[in-house]
């Protein structure tokens, strides 16, 4: 007899993997904690409804990926696709508003009906982080903070970026929505039909197209930065204001929109350049207004959602190159040779991965070398250098070159490689 095989996109996490997810799931637990969020748990399967009204029937996920059955008394239940919406039902059932727990976190399945491939599954799981009844910028810059932050913890550094942008509110989103349509009439010719659907159901979908044509249609198209009102303004501001104050790197990307509708004001992807074409590890963004469209208080409220099997072969990615030097150096000349070597040992010992060059070889050969040892900084040091008491620091992924003080390498290299 033919053995059984899962169901397609689903898939066992072997007792090496599962180790893994231990590890993860511990360190997000802990540091959340650390910010006042509690665990919570919601049951997997929900009324239809409740994600029909929480996602919005324009979105991928409502219209086409959601797994829904009837029972036998013809009652519609699906299988989460995500968190948020379940999370805030238990919130009003449980009345939690009279309680001081604002802040919740949960890690668990999640099941859409995609086509599967690398890191895309059917059955997929997230840590979730969700805060409500704060209207404050701070939270938003905040709960960003907390995302990257664990992905460093967990040893996810350079690999991610953090990519933010503001939707506007109810009262100027609409606005834009009307500039958006009539802009893409203008082009309907040369969208994919999707879009063309898309342009009186929900025109800000088009900016989730991965069709190339639609996505320079959109480049040159109008962007909804420019049309937001004062107030989502000051909030967009204060959030980016407060990133810098914690540290935070980012990028402003005025298309990325997210796949849900009830976003408001900020919206954020962690982004990675190891996954392919799925290159979100986790995203998320403000919703005020939907815990009161779901019959709750009226608390705004943000979170975010991150793929727990994006963040394991991310891992697996960043361990594989982990033996790999931090730093190269190349020396060119018999003095600054000398002082590299030294170098060399002073970077160990503030803990660096450092190889060298010790053969006197040409600049090309050991750049070849460099380039090889993947590490990804080379400092290149020759006479004229080491006169100035400088080195040239070259960043591998990007060819960027510029020139660093030698008696400040250490603290200028922490601040790039960690
Ligand atoms: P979303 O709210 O759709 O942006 O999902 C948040 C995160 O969940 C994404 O950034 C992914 O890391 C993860 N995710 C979403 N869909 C899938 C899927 N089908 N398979 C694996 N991970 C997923």
């Amino acid at each position: 007899m033919e053995p059984l095989q899962a169901v397609k996109g689903m898939r066992d996490i072997l007792p090496e993997e599962a180790e893994l997810w231990r590890f993860v799931e511990n360190q997000a637990i802990e540091l959340f904690k650390l910010f006042g969020y509690k665990e919570i748990r919601t049951p997997i399967l929900e009324k239809t409804e409740l994600f029909v009204r929480g996602i919005g029937d324009a979105t991928d996920i409502v219209e086409k990926e959601m797994y829904t059955f009837s029972d036998s008394k013809g009652r519609s239940y699906s299988l989460r696709p995500e968190a948020t919406a379940s999370i805030i039902r238990a919130f009003i059932q449980n009345q939690l508003n009279q309680s001081q727990d604002r802040k919740f976190f949960l890690i668990g399945p999640m099941f859409r009906h995609e086509r599967p491939q690398k890191g895309r599954y059917r059955q997929f799981h997230q840590i979730n982080v969700e805060a409500f009844g704060i209207e404050n910028s701070m939270i938003d810059a905040e709960i960003m903070f907390m995302a990257t932050e664990f992905l460093r913890r967990i040893g996810i550094k350079k690999d991610v970026e953090l990519e933010i942008n503001t939707l506007g509110c109810s009262l100027c989103r609409p606005k834009f929505k009307e500039i958006l349509k009539d802009y893409l009439v203008k082009f309907e010719g040369e969208l994919c039909p999707d879009c063309v659907r898309r342009i009186h159901k929900n025109p800000l979908r088009c900016f989730d197209c991965k069709v190339q044509t639609c996505k320079d249609t959109l480049k040159t198209g109008p962007i909804i930065y420019n049309y937001i009102c004062k107030d989502c303004e000051t909030h967009f501001k204060q959030v980016m204001e407060y990133l810098s104050l914690l540290g935070v790197d980012f990028k402003i990307n005025p298309y990325m929109v997210r796949g849900l509708d009830y976003y408001v004001r900020t919206a954020f992807e962690i982004v990675t350049a190891h996954l392919g074409a799925q290159n979100a590890v986790g995203g998320g963004g403000r919703y005020d207004g939907l815990m009161k469209d779901l019959g709750g208080p009226d608390l705004p409220g943000i979170g975010f959602a991150l793929g727990m099997e994006r963040i394991i072969l991310l891992l697996e990615e960043v361990k594989l190159n982990s033996n790999n030097p931090d730093i190269y150096l190349i020396l060119l000349g018999e003095k600054p040779r000398k002082k590299g070597f030294l170098i060399a040992q002073d970077l160990r010992k503030e803990g660096f991965k450092v190889e060298m060059d010790y053969e006197e070889r040409s600049l090309k050969s050991q750049m070849r070398t460099a380039d090889k040892s993947k590490a990804p900084v080379a400092l290149i040091i020759g006479e004229d250098e080491l006169n100035q008491g400088v080195a040239q620091i070259k960043l591998m992924n990007n060819g960027l070159q510029r020139i660093i003080e030698l008696n400040n390498l250490a603290v200028e290299l922490k601040t790039l490689l960690r």
